[in-house]
């Protein structure tokens, strides 16, 4: 890894091709094994899935491709369910996550045929490894040292935490935003890219991008993270919660907006989000999963002396069970996509519900 972090000035060079450069690519990739893992899944998927690159991460001379996946109806009025992982380089257990889902279901569509049916009504789109650079290097931020998760052109309205909520001062610091006035970095800008293309004047979409390190519980998080006043569409969020919790009322998620853990600037899924509504491109819902890691460490406290076992089940039979516990949350997240008309709230029942939904998360706040 040392060795990796010391090329990192060499411009990347898109053509590879002697010997040499194919056995150091190999190399590279023996510390990146989610990369492969996410190749294999593709070769052995049916023909129901399809993939293509949307843009690259480069490490040194490496280029590593950022995967696009796709599965289920891609009709221009389908339902989009969008998931993504990887975008925190230490956060290898949230691409994990999400491959393990789509692994289910490519095993799943060679013989379901109710999975078929659900799927000739929503499109599922997964990037898992949105930052294949920074996990190569193992690190949170890219191969730039810029944190994705606040370098989005967004500035919090009220004092975010120090630190945390974002820095200009150092890419050797964590939580670097990237330097002031550039454009997002090539790996926002592909997401942003997809999310234009894909999401765009959908009757409806939702995403759900896979996090782990804060807390001792599983939680999902909605906007928003710049400011504590309640989003625009806070109606529908609640009716999903709601839909969520009468289906499975033993669930272990904690649904919350962000704002109540700490403010900051630069948030991706914030800025992807009033940019979508200022656009009028349609019904848009962006969640995120914290996946409680400190409960792995109290469990397992030698973790500590590894970075990566702030952020990810070490132990195997902790890891297997991570990997089953979300396939539920994945599963209705498809099912309530592909089936909004049931459950969205118009009207007077979304006056209801927003009002129901202040009470519940803001309640030291008047309505707005
Ligand atoms: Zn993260």
């Amino acid at each position: 890894m040392t060795e990796l972090r010391d090329l990192t000035h060499i411009t990347c060079v898109p053509e590879q091709r002697s010997r040499r450069d194919k056995a150091l690519q190999q190399q590279v990739r023996s510390f990146l094994p989610e990369l492969d893992q996410l190749e294999r899944l593709l070769a052995e998927a049916p023909p129901q899935f399809s993939a293509n690159v949307i843009g690259h991460s480069c490490v040194a001379e490496h280029r590593l491709p950022l995967y696009q996946v796709k599965v289920g109806n891609a009709a221009p009025e389908s339902p989009v369910l969008l998931l993504v992982g990887g975008v925190h380089g230490l956060e290898r257990i949230g691409s994990r996550v999400v491959m393990e889902w789509l692994r289910t279901l490519s095993k799943r569509l060679q013989w379901d045929q109710h999975l078929s049916a659900l799927l000739d009504r929503v499109q599922l789109v997964a990037i898992p490894l949105l930052n294949p650079g920074g996990m190569l290097l193992n690190q949170r931020g890219n191969p730039a040292g810029v944190d994705l998760m606040r370098n989005a052109p967004i500035a919090a309205q009220d004092p975010s935490t120090f630190m945390l909520g974002g820095q200009r001062l150092s890419p050797y610091l964590p939580w670097y935003m990237g330097k002031p006035g550039q454009p997002m970095e090539p790996e926002n800008i592909a997401l942003q890219a997809v999310i234009d293309e894909l999401l765009t004047n959908r009757p409806f979409s939702l995403s759900l991008d896979c996090h782990s390190g804060f807390g001792w519980q599983d939680q999902l998080w909605f906007p928003y993270a710049y400011r504590r006043r309640p989003m625009r569409k806070l109606d529908s969020v609640f009716a999903l919660k709601l839909l969520w919790e009468q289906a499975y009322p033993h669930h272990n998620y904690v649904i919350e907006p962000q704002s109540r853990h700490y403010l900051t600037h630069g948030d991706l899924w914030d800025y992807f989000y009033k940019r979508h509504n200022r656009r009028g491109a349609g019904n848009y819902i962006p969640l995120t999963l914290e996946m409680g890691s400190w409960r792995w460490i109290r469990k397992r406290p030698r973790q500590l002396l590894k970075l990566e076992g702030l952020f990810n089940p070490l132990v195997p039979h902790r890891l297997q069970r991570v990997l089953r516990s979300h396939l539920t949350l994945f599963n209705f997240l498809l099912e309530a996509t592909a089936q909004h008309e049931n459950w969205l709230p118009h009207g007077s029942h979304a006056q209801t519900l927003r009002q129901a939904a202040i009470r519940h998360w803001y309640p030291y706040e008047t309505e707005f």
